[in-house]
């Protein structure tokens, strides 16, 4: 059965109940048959109806019931209305009791109310479910993210205004909009899945770009946002159905041709939520699919900052005072030293602080496993430019649209505009000096924890110069164990653009790189394109 909307997500039926209506004069039970289905903006409903009668007696809002067990065969069904025609009377409450002949149809009823509430696409459908058919085991997600974490990750993103700052990072939602929109001939007459749809905004330029239906699967309370943002925009709203659930967990009704979805983290892969992404392709997406994005690029280079570096160790001198209202802290001064430096620095920062050419690790959405994301092992190896004192590792990431007409990379390179994402700095307690020309070696090792982030392990290694040189020269190395959980954001210092002493080099480095301002490319919003990156692209 195909709903207003010509979905093809049928109702749930379950056709034989009593039904008594408590808070009416005649409360007498009487035959009923019950429906499960969405409405057109995707809020799911229940409605009653007579033997025979295809108008519903009572159609409710599923969002405002409650059910109560009130014995093996029989619920009580509540309601918490608000009365529109009588102002007087602000709410009201209604009450049903339901039987049931068997504690199985009372138990699938039961079930099928929790799915349905919470906004779970089932898409086996025609009748009523067996007894307990609907009890997940634990889900994927569940099994390996922490319980407390995830309550907190997605109470963040339950809130409007950590969604606006998304929305606000015009160079990012402005380079998916130019994305989707360049690339029509994707999304046109096509069943699209948007991962994680937060506000559904992606769903919304989905629409746009003239998608036959999206699915807007979204785990947190901003999926009720995001039914009401696309409610109010009818014309692309008719072609979005929001669900709320963890891709992990939910049904959909049929396969998706195109996925859509923004699951990057600091780092690219904070938050594990490409592990979604890549699950929703091998549960939701037709072989050889559509993934917007397609792929993603960790790029990394060693950095001189003496700024960063003096002021990290520097707030660690507080643990040095001997006399603090006469008490000796230094016997905690090295923890506190160790645990800034295990802090990752997230700012914007200069691209001449970079003393080397970036390498690059390359992470194929379209064909990655979820189980590759677990652990990512990137061997390190640059030569310096300059003779410096390297102070870390610096990261970013872009990723690539790779659509039939046009290909576009979102980057958070440091020199293009700059996201939300800005760059990432692992800063070694100990500096290494280097020659110019000479080899720094390393690992950039990440390990996944259930805390939704990675442990870094950072090591890097030059040979000293001077005494032994000749020989082959003394190796220099130096590891630090960094969390991507919890990053020190250095937002609100001014950014110090140092002039290192070789500076043609720099000069050259950043020409080599292309970091290019941004640039307009007159059909849509102003984006940051790379232009090396995208003669890359078309070469693949
Ligand atoms: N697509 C939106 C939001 C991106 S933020 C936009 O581009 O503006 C990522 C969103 O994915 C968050 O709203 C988060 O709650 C949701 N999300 C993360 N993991 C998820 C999962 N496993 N299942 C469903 N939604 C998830």
């Amino acid at each position: 059965m195909e709903d207003p909307l010509g979905q093809k997500q049928s109702p749930q039926v379950f056709p034989s109940m009593t039904l008594s209506h408590l808070s009416s004069s005649a409360p007498s039970p009487s035959a009923a048959s019950a429906f499960f289905s969405d409405d057109r903006s995707g809020c799911s409903r229940l409605r009653f109806h007579q033997p025979c009668s295809p108008v519903p007696v009572f159609d409710l809002d599923l969002r405002k019931i409650q059910i109560f067990k009130l014995g093996l065969l029989e619920l009580l069904c509540v309601t918490n209305e608000t009365g529109d025609d009588d102002p007087e009377e602000k709410s009201f409450s209604r009450v049903f009791k339901i039987g049931f002949s068997t504690k199985d149809e009372a138990k699938a009823f039961h079930l099928a109310f929790e799915q349905w509430k919470l906004g779970v696409v089932v898409a086996k459908t025609g009748g009523p479910l067996e007894n307990g058919s609907l009890t997940t085991p634990k889900s994927k997600f569940d099994n390996k993210i922490d319980a407390t974490s995830a309550k907190m990750y997605f109470h963040y993103y339950g809130q409007l205004l950590h969604q606006q700052n998304m929305l606000q990072d015009y160079v990012r939602t402005g380079t998916y909009y130019a994305a989707v929109i360049e690339n029509r001939i994707d999304f046109s007459g096509r069943i699209v899945l948007d991962v994680g749809a937060g506000s559904g905004i992606l769903s919304l330029f989905a629409a746009q770009a003239g998608a036959k239906h999206v699915y807007a699967v979204e785990a947190s309370e901003m999926a009720e946002y995001a039914r009401r943002l696309i409610a109010g925009n009818p014309s692309l709203g008719q072609r979005i159905t929001v669900i709320k659930g963890k891709i992990e967990e939910v049904d959909l009704p049929e396969k998706a041709d195109i996925l859509i979805s923004e699951p990057m983290g600091t780092l690219l892969v904070n938050e594990r939520m490409l592990e979604t992404y890549v699950i929703a392709r091998d549960r939701f997406l037709i072989p050889d699919g559509k993934m917007f994005p397609s792929l993603g690029r960790i790029h990394m280079a060693p950095f001189s900052d003496e700024y960063l570096y003096v002021e990290i160790a520097n707030k660690a001198l507080f643990w040095q005072q001997r006399n603090y209202y006469g008490v000796d802290l230094t016997s905690l001064y090295g923890s506190a030293f160790q645990g800034y430096f295990s802090q990752p620095v997230v700012d914007a920062f200069d691209p001449r602080l970079l003393i080397s050419q970036p390498i690059v690790h390359t992470l194929d959405f379209s064909c990655i496993k979820e189980e590759d994301l677990y652990e990512i092992d990137i061997p390190l190896n640059f030569v310096s430019s300059v003779g410096t004192r390297v102070h870390g590792l610096a990261c970013w990431f872009d990723v690539l649209f790779n659509g039939s007409s046009v290909q576009r990379w979102l980057t958070t390179a440091p020199g293009a505009p700059t996201t939300h994402w800005y760059q990432l700095r692992c800063v070694l307690a100990q500096p290494i000096y280097v020659m110019a020309g000479q080899k720094i070696t390393g690992r950039f090792h990440l390990v996944s924890h259930n805390a939704q982030s990675y442990t870094i392990y950072l090591t890097l290694s030059a040979k000293t110069w001077g005494a032994g040189a000749d020989q082959g020269g003394i190796l220099q190395t130096f590891s630090c164990k960094l969390d991507l959980k919890e990053p020190y954001y250095r937002l609100s210092q001014p950014q110090p653009y140092v002039l290192q002493q070789d500076q043609q080099s720099h000069t050259q480095l950043m020409q080599s790189q292309e970091l290019s301002p941004q640039i307009e490319d007159g059909t849509g919003p102003r984006v940051a394109i790379i232009p090396s990156q995208i003669s890359e692209a078309s070469e693949q």
